[in-house]
């Protein structure tokens, strides 16, 4: 399939560019972008109102955050080069004026998921993970002081033992892969006794997974439907059904740039692919690439003397495909008939359900360039194609990794079993943890609350303040609960239970094309077992995934102080983000929130990083964030304590705080994360020093300047 998420990446990239700063993922946010807000997308809910003021109301473009099961697919992405925006169908609706529905900036920040994984990069974490790297780093953490080095002092150590690779270890990416290992524990060991459809469905994938394989035999149905096509109308009516079909093919419905959307294009075997169809036919590599491809279809059963020949058909066919241009407008079918009037619309729209009023977003251009195709190339030409196409889909699963991690991985992909994944984690979960994240968020209200109340607000602002932050309420996400599954089978094999995952989702995607306009944007549909965490202002939500709460409870959760530096200060950092875009607030408060901004602002004004300076007008927000979290967690941890006539270790907590963020990138990440709105993670641990409480605890010597101590 074209890739759409480079499109989505690139699109970003440009609208990045047109604000005049480089940032490393989706800048919006709702506060910061008011002037590209649509109240439209608001749901009315009274005791909501007073959240967001009218003319913020909105974006709701979701940084998207894939933690790193989906690293990878991030990277190669991103590392394409960039095809042309989809904004020139002149359509009435191109999707370039739909502003995002919502804002969100994930506590995580990009640094798990912008750091792409090049040669470069993977030479450079070599030569940095050397003997007396790690002495170094082991040394300074012995040595460190924490009142001038608390990052190095909370995760020197830390350090030592996880040396830069090509993506950034973190403490993030180690409760990540914490959590998919428990995911491997549950799929490994028997079910539950009562168990929902996904658990089932996993279940037979898992175990078909591991099970003898009966390599390429499984895809002779699939071959034996394509020899039995007997004309070009047989041929679109293939292409039509396959949308809904797991079996890969050039038609699918795609959720992209938070739309679901009708696609076309191919099947690219490697993500090289596109770099490939710029060389000439002559060239080394494309001969190569030829080879692979009559070795595929050579696998699936086609007769030796054919394949040079049908590679050579597959090959130019995919190079057509991918030189249309991009370009998505939302059509009804009667406009789509008109514009690629040699593809079969009328039975695509039949075969979604769709009704012949509705308007869809479709990428013509592709339509367009399949419509020639069809007219130009034999019969037999499409069988060979459409052959190597669901080849390169079904190779993955028919020769599947034979290490678990691997295996979850591959599962772990939203159009796969992502869904039933994150559905089983969310089932499994202890309920009790969301209920102690939700008492905790209430005490970091309280806490919030009584610093509005004891700030230069005038009484009215302070009312209207307190009476938003009492609506703010905990919100789990996770995508997959309320889904059925359908199709897998015990018995089968793993293709064919990976197909029957897929053809489950893609009858959703078709479902919520037929509802494009009231369904939820997918960018809601996080998994429950990845790490993520926002806030939502427009609904008075702090998102999390259950994942987040679980990892850094069972990372860090042992002590009370433990507890409150990690998710305490993630879900106060969240709370932070909403104070100032309350709605209704006065000039006078509006100047508040300013000055406050530009106080912290000097803050990170100097700080500089292996001798790069960090921006601080570009990480303040979220610099702001991580104080007023740590300062909100701090007190409620203390008062906590104190009800429960216990003793707050204060060292303990800032020590752990600084640890929430312990990272090791190479220096070319490190230039790339001082990109980012959020600030590197060296910079995040050590703001625990300009919080009130840390240089007593500790016996420094006072800063010049007076510590952070309240939220307003
Ligand atoms: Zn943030």
């Amino acid at each position: 399939m074209r890739n759409l998420s480079a499109i989505e990446q690139a699109r970003r990239v440009q609208g990045n560019n047109a604000s005049g700063r480089a940032r490393c993922h989706a800048p919006v946010s709702g506060h910061r972008h008011a002037q590209h807000t649509a109240p439209r997308q608001v749901r009315n809910r009274s005791q909501h109102s007073t959240w967001v003021r009218p003319a913020t109301v909105a974006p709701l473009l979701v940084a998207t955050l894939f933690i790193a099961p989906h690293l990878v697919t991030v990277a190669n992405a991103s590392t394409r080069p960039e095809r042309p925006l989809p904004l020139s169908m002149g359509l009435s609706e191109p999707l370039a004026t739909q502003q995002p529905a919502w804002s969100m900036t994930p506590f995580f920040g990009p640094e798990l998921g912008t750091i792409w994984p090049s040669s470069a990069v993977a030479a450079e974490a070599q030569g940095e993970t050397t003997a007396f790297h790690f002495l170094a780093e082991l040394l300074s953490g012995y040595f460190s002081n924490p009142c001038t080095d608390p990052d190095a002092d909370a995760n020197g150590a830390w350090r030592a033992t996880h040396p830069p690779g090509r993506s950034v270890p973190s403490t993030f990416t180690d409760i990540q892969q914490q959590q998919a290992q428990q995911m491997v524990t549950w799929l490994q060991s028997p079910r539950p006794p009562v168990s929902s459809g996904a658990e089932q469905a996993l279940a037979d994938t898992w175990a078909s997974a591991q099970a003898a394989s009966d390599g390429w035999a499984v895809f002779s149905p699939q071959v034996t439907t394509l020899d039995a096509l007997a004309d070009k109308a047989d041929l679109q009516q293939y292409l039509c059904t396959g949308a809904l079909l797991g079996r890969g093919g050039p038609v699918g419905i795609h959720r992209a740039l938070g739309q679901y959307l009708l696609a076309a294009g191919a099947n690219l075997p490697s993500a090289s692919s596109e770099d490939l169809f710029a060389l000439d036919d002559n060239h080394p590599d494309v001969h190569v690439h030829r080879a692979r491809i009559a070795t595929l279809l050579a696998n699936t059963g086609l007769p030796q003397v054919q394949c040079a020949s049908a590679a050579a058909v597959c090959h130019t066919m995919e190079k057509t495909m991918a030189q249309a241009s991009m370009g998505l407008g939302k059509v009804s079918l009667a406009q789509a008939q008109h514009q690629a009037p040699a593809f079969a619309w009328a039975t695509l729209w039949q075969t979604l359900g769709l009704d012949t009023s509705a308007r869809v977003y479709v990428d013509l251009p592709a339509f367009q360039q399949m419509g020639t195709m069809l007219q130009t190339h034999a019969l037999q030409d499409w069988k060979y194609f459409l052959r190597y196409q669901q080849a390169v889909q079904a190779e993955p699963f028919i020769v599947p990794p034979n290490h678990d991690g691997a295996r979850i991985r591959q599962l772990d992909d939203p159009a796969v079993a992502g869904p039933a994944l994150s559905a089983v984690y969310a089932q499994r979960c202890d309920p009790q943890r969301i209920e102690m994240a939700k008492d905790m968020l209430a005490a970091l209200v309280a806490q919030y609350k009584d610093d509005v109340v004891h700030s230069a607000l005038d009484a009215a602002d302070q009312t209207r303040i307190c009476t938003a932050l009492d609506t703010l309420h905990l919100q789990t996400v996770g995508e997959g609960g309320h889904q059925t599954w359908a199709g897998t089978s015990p018995t089968a094999s793993y293709l064919a239970n990976v197909q029957a995952l897929r053809s489950s989702q893609a009858q959703r995607n078709a479902q919520a094309l037929r509802n494009a306009t009231a369904s939820t944007p997918f960018s809601l549909q996080k998994s429950a077992h990845h790490l993520f965490a926002a806030a939502n202002c427009v609904q008075a939500e702090v998102m999390v995934t259950q994942a987040t709460i679980n990892g850094l409870l069972d990372t860090f959760g042992d002590s009370p102080e433990g507890r409150w530096a990690t998710l305490g200060s993630v879900l106060g950092h969240e709370i932070a983000h909403c104070l100032p875009v309350i709605g209704g607030l006065s000039t006078d408060a509006t100047r508040v929130f300013e000055r406050r901004a530009e106080a912290i602002r000097q803050r990170v004004e100097n700080i500089q990083v292996n001798g790069l300076a960090v921006d601080a007008a570009l990480v303040g927000e979220e610099v702001g964030c991580d104080l007023s979290g740590h300062s909100a967690a701090r007190r409620a941890g203390m008062a906590e304590a104190e009800a429960e006539g216990r003793t707050f270790d204060e060292v303990l907590f800032f020590r752990v705080a600084a640890q929430l963020h312990a990272a090791h990138p190479t220096a070319s990440q490190l230039a790339t994360l001082l990109a980012s709105d959020h600030p590197p993670p060296s910079v995040r641990a050590g703001l625990v020093r300009e919080v009130e409480g840390f240089e007593a605890a500790h016996g420094c010597t006072p800063a010049p300047r007076a510590p952070f101590n309240r939220v307003i």
